[in-house]
């Protein structure tokens, strides 16, 4: 299959939808890859390390999209791309339709099967191509944290792992799924002390079972989020409930209860956040504060990590990219019903109820 790689132009968007090594997989498997010129240039893939891989550097998007069968991206199309599409090709990227009325008419004019990462499943209940960004958005969240806790920055001016003699700051992890255990790993490694809050018993066990003595587990209650508000100088906000806004935990008035200088790091805003007070910033503005509580609400925290995000990407999308250039897209999804559920548009209707729904169009 012929497969396309064009740059991508949203707004401060690094990564790739194809880094190098996925590249060379797929020429290995015999499909040929055409890639935009200067495509990886901000995480500093330059088209050589492509040409070494076996791609065919095209110069600008409107080649890549007149030649190739499938066009793999990281964003949403943009209009200019979304005019590029046609009926033959094959979409695999993040769409995020339910939220996007204006998106979503312009793939079903297109014609074209649109795949959307975000609905993919797996075996293990997880969304497998959401997970690394979330692994990545919870890691994150610890070194954001200890950098807005510094003085300089307007926080309390304390160390997450206190020194010999002076105990440790306190983290309060709200939601303890994949951002939540990626953010406990980094908060444990720099020694803070740390306590997981979800309202899922079998998950607070694996945890306490995962991290021994290293964490406390707690039941998400209210009266356990207002003490753990009232200790903590890190709260980190990590909760998910699938399709739903994100349950609001910590009310405008709860925030009085908070440590002058000690931050909120809400990773669940881009569900709205789970504290009342969270609105969307973004990595040229990220932080503002409110009672002396500074907030760090990022919706796309992954952008600022790119090369590493993309790696990560690149690790879970690949076996689908290749399953789909192998088989094509209608006998691997046949073959694959978790690769089904990625799908949400084609031949001009909408293929998945989520996305339906959201419109009314169920
Ligand atoms: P997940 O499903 O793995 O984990 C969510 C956890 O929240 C679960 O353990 C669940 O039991 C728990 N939970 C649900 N309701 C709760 C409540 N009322 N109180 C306490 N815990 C509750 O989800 P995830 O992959 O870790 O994602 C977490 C959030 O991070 C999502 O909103 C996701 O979209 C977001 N995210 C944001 C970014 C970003 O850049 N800001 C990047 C990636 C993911």
């Amino acid at each position: 299959m012929r497969i396309g790689v064009p740059k991508e132009i949203k707004n401060h968007e690094y990564r790739v939808g194809l880094t190098p090594p996925s590249v060379s997989e797929l020429v290995r498997a015999g499909h040929e890859v055409i890639v935009e010129t200067h495509a990886g240039d901000g995480i500093d893939f330059e088209d050589q390390d492509y040409i070494d891989a076996g791609a065919r550097i095209a110069p600008d998007a409107k080649s890549v999209f007149a030649d190739a069968e499938m066009i793999v991206k990281v964003k949403e199309p943009q209009p200019s791309e979304i005019a590029m599409l046609e009926p033959r090709h094959l979409l695999f990227t993040y769409l995020h339709l339910a939220a996007d009325r204006a998106q979503t008419e312009g793939l079903l004019k297109s014609g074209a099967t649109c795949i959307a990462y975000e609905t993919v499943t797996s075996d293990s209940r997880n969304l497998p191509l959401l997970k690394p960004m979330s692994e990545v958005a919870g890691r994150m969240s610890v070194q954001v944290g200890a950098h807005y806790l510094e003085k300089e920055q307007g926080g309390r001016g304390v160390l997450l792992g206190g020194v010999p003699g002076v105990a440790p700051a306190r983290v309060a992890i709200l939601g303890g799924g994949v951002a939540g255990i990626n953010a406990a790993q980094m908060a444990t490694g720099l020694r803070a002390d740390v306590t997981i809050y979800d309202i899922n018993n079998d998950r607070l066990a694996e945890l306490d079972l995962h991290f021994g003595s290293q964490i406390k587990t707690a039941y998400a209650s209210k009266p356990a989020i207002e003490a753990a508000l009232s200790r903590a100088h890190l709260v980190i906000g990590a909760v998910l409930i699938p399709g739903a806004a994100a349950p609001k935990l910590v009310t405008r008035d709860m925030l009085k209860l908070m440590k002058r200088g000690s931050v909120l790091v809400d990773i669940a805003i881009d569900q709205g956040g789970c504290f009342e007070t969270s609105r969307a910033t973004t990595h040229d503005d990220p932080v503002y504060e409110i009672d002396g509580v500074t907030h760090y609400c990022v919706a796309n925290m992954p952008g600022a990590v790119a090369r590493t995000s993309a790696f990560a990407l690149n690790n879970a999308t690949l076996p689908f990219v290749l399953k789909l250039a192998n088989k094509g897209a209608e006998k691997a999804m046949r073959d694959d019903r978790h690769l089904a559920n990625g799908l949400n548009v084609s031949e001009g209707k909408i293929r998945h109820s989520a996305v339906a729904e959201a419109f009314d169009m169920a």
